[in-house]
Parts: C-alpha cells; sequence; structure tokens
C-alpha cells in the first residue's frame, strides 16, 4: 500500500482507491494533507498490467467469441488489476516524468 513520503502515514485501501480517481496528478495525503505523486516506475508497472490484462480479454474474446463467460473474466481481471494496481502504488514528494 502507498506510504506518504513526508508522514509515514501508511494509506489505506479505500483512501488509495478515492484519491487515484482524482484527474490532477497530485494526490493529498489524508494524515498530513500535502501532495503526494506516484512515481514513474509505479506509473509503468500499472501500464504495463493494464496492457497485459486488456490484452488477455482481448485474446479470450477472437478465440470464444463474445460470450457471458467473457463478461465474467472481464469483471474478474478488471478486479485484480484494481487491487493489483492499488497495492503496486509508490508515492514520491515530487513529480516524476514517465522518461
Ligand atoms: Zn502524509
Amino acid at each position: 500500500m502507498p506510504v506518504c513520503q513526508t508522514c509515514g502515514h501508511t494509506w489505506s485501501l479505500g483512501e488509495t482507491l478515492k484519491r487515484s480517481f482524482s484527474i490532477w496528478p497530485a494526490m493529498k495525503c489524508p494524515n498530513c494533507e500535502r501532495d503526494q505523486f506516484i512515481t514513474a516506475k509505479s506509473r509503468k508497472r500499472s501500464a504495463i498490467v493494464s496492457g497485459l490484462s486488456i490484452a488477455l480479454v482481448m485474446l479470450f474474446n477472437i478465440f470464444f467469441g463474445p460470450t457471458a463467460y467473457t463478461f465474467v473474466l472481464f469483471g474478474l481481471v478488471l478486479l485484480v488489476v484494481m487491487i493489483t494496481y492499488l497495492r503496486m502504488i509508490k508515492l514520491s514528494n515530487t513529480e516524476e516524468h514517465m522518461f
């Protein structure tokens, strides 16, 4: 789980979920209210996991067609990706660029 780099507060799953849906790159720590940013390494990892999961669902859809199983698989993959993403987030005090 993400840990604030200013005060050391470990964010809960609910706090992380709520703050990760913000459109701004900065996420305020629920404890000290300082801006925290997701590290570039975390964003790269989440992009890889998201890409692989989309490819998995597309491959399943190609081989088995649009069945109810595809929607169930999509829901499961979405749930796993969200939980994995929230657990992989690392924070920093400054915004890091991807490249
Ligand atoms: Zn904090």
